[in-house]
């Protein structure tokens, strides 16, 4: 049995690439919410760096990236786009991705089961980007990494350190730009806590949790193809036909 800390599972950027590239096909095709996969026309994945030390993480898709298949292009992309200019970051240097990677109809909230559906391309975007630090927007992405129902307006620029999966992260809960378009007074917030950023990612990785591989197992054949609830393989083909737009080149 040998210890190995997450620090030595790093992968190169090249296969960060990769590895989220097959995350990205699977998800093209998910029908697990049979009511999204019915009313998308994208499934907007997420976009930026794969190598990224800074993720930031919304809610969900709205009509522009259902549209665009790129997460935050409508206004509160505006704005969090030039919130990041204010702090001499460019939207290319970090990855952008949301908790629903479909458009809830009419821009409603996300349901619990659909959050529940989805969380796992989150935390698999996670594993293999290894952010230093997760900027969360708004209470739906800050309640489900937490696994605490607390909400934004209590924990907003408030940093704190969190395990998740594998790997420590400073999580950092804003408030969401979309919110911060109508009330001025959320924007001011909102622009103080970007300005504690760059001291934050500065800081580098948090301390890693030391972890002890599990002992091997042997071989037990072959095994079935492991089904993931609502996803096939015929899906994921048809996903990846119906869709058009390139969205392999936005990471
Ligand atoms: N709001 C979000 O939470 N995500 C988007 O992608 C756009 C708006």
């Amino acid at each position: 049995m040998q210890s190995v800390s997450a620090q030595e599972s790093e992968l190169s950027a090249a296969e960060r690439r990769e590895a989220l590239k097959e995350v990205f096909v699977q998800a093209r095709g998910c029908v697990r919410c049979p009511e999204l996969a019915a009313t998308r026309k994208t499934v907007v994945f997420g976009a930026g760096n794969a190598n990224a030390e800074l993720m930031f993480v919304g809610e969900a898709p709205g009509a522009s990236e259902d549209e665009q298949g790129v997460p935050f292009v409508g206004r509160a992309g505006k704005l969090l786009e030039q919130l990041l200019g204010e702090i001499g970051l460019a939207r290319s240097e970090v990855f952008i991705a949301n908790v629903l990677k479909c458009r809830p109809p009419g821009n409603r909230d996300p349901l619990p089961v659909e959050i529940d559906n989805c969380q796992e391309y989150l935390h698999r975007q996670v594993e293999l980007i290894e952010p230093n630090v997760i900027c969360t927007l708004g209470n739906f992405s800050t309640k489900l990494l937490r696994g605490d129902p607390t909400g934004i307006t209590r924990l907003h620029g408030q940093p704190e350190v969190l395990t998740l999966g594998r790997r420590a992260v400073r999580l950092y809960p804003i408030f969401h730009p979309a919110a911060a378009l109508y009330t001025p007074r959320m924007l001011e917030t909102l622009r103080e806590d970007f300005t504690r950023l760059p001291e934050l990612l500065a800081l580098g990785a948090p301390e890693q949790p030391e972890w002890v591989e599990a002992p091997e197992v042997e071989d037990p054949g072959e095994a079935p193809e492991p089904e993931t609830p609502g996803h096939t393989a015929k899906a994921a083909a048809d996903g990846a036909q119906a869709e058009e737009i390139d969205q392999l080149g936005l990471f």
